[in-house]
């Protein structure tokens, strides 16, 4: 599951942009962004392809200018009181992998309890058109499919994952 494969712009709730004017030209977000979706244009400064930014702010965690890389909320996004509950089911569907790179071999650091996409993606207004007017179980479906198919390959059985273990609750309703 990598950019190439979906446009993990979808997933973006803070979008990043860069403040020229700040900009020391580093190039560190350049090279920190894990979509590799910031390119450098002609005199250095870096562009957002916001097809795939999937609004981790990395590229503000690792900037060395203050105010360089500033942040503002999708206009669709959550609902602020529902983020922290939309980090984690990003995290325990599957959707949102967590990897880190240890001596040079990238390894996931949590083993997701595979939850269904859904609990996710329902409670998020930008994914309203999935459920309203009515449910796209395709879409639904081919979303989970794929996300099955990225934790099999990494050697996980998606099924038995799931028949160990349970929703903590019920995903929180769109709002009308
Ligand atoms: S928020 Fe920044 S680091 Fe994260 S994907 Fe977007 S451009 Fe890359
Ligand atoms: S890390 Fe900050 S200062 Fe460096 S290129 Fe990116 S936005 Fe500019």
């Amino acid at each position: 599951m990598n950019m190439a494969e979906r446009h993990t712009g979808n997933w973006r709730i803070f979008r990043p942009w860069i403040e020229r004017a700040l900009c020391a030209r580093c190039n560190l977000c350049f090279l920190a962004c894990p979509e590799g979706c910031i390119r450098l244009e002609e005199k250095g400064y870096p562009l957002i392809d916001y097809l795939y930014c999937k609004g981790c702010l990395i590229c503000e965690e690792v900037c060395p200018r203050v105010g360089a890389v500033l942040k503002g909320r999708e206009e669709n996004g959550l609902e602020p009181e529902l983020s922290f509950e939309a980090g984690r089911l990003a995290v325990e569907t599957g959707i949102w992998p967590l990897k880190e790179a240890i001596r040079g071999k990238v390894e996931h650091t949590h083993r997701p309890k595979l939850l269904p996409v859904e609990e996710y993606l329902s409670p998020q207004r930008r994914f309203r058109h999935l459920f309203l007017p009515a449910r796209q179980n395709d879409v639904i479906e081919e979303i989970q499919a794929e996300v099955d198919a990225y934790w099999k390959q990494a050697g996980f059985d998606p099924q038995a994952v799931r028949e160990k273990t349970s929703s903590n609750g019920h995903p929180s309703r769109i709002p009308a």
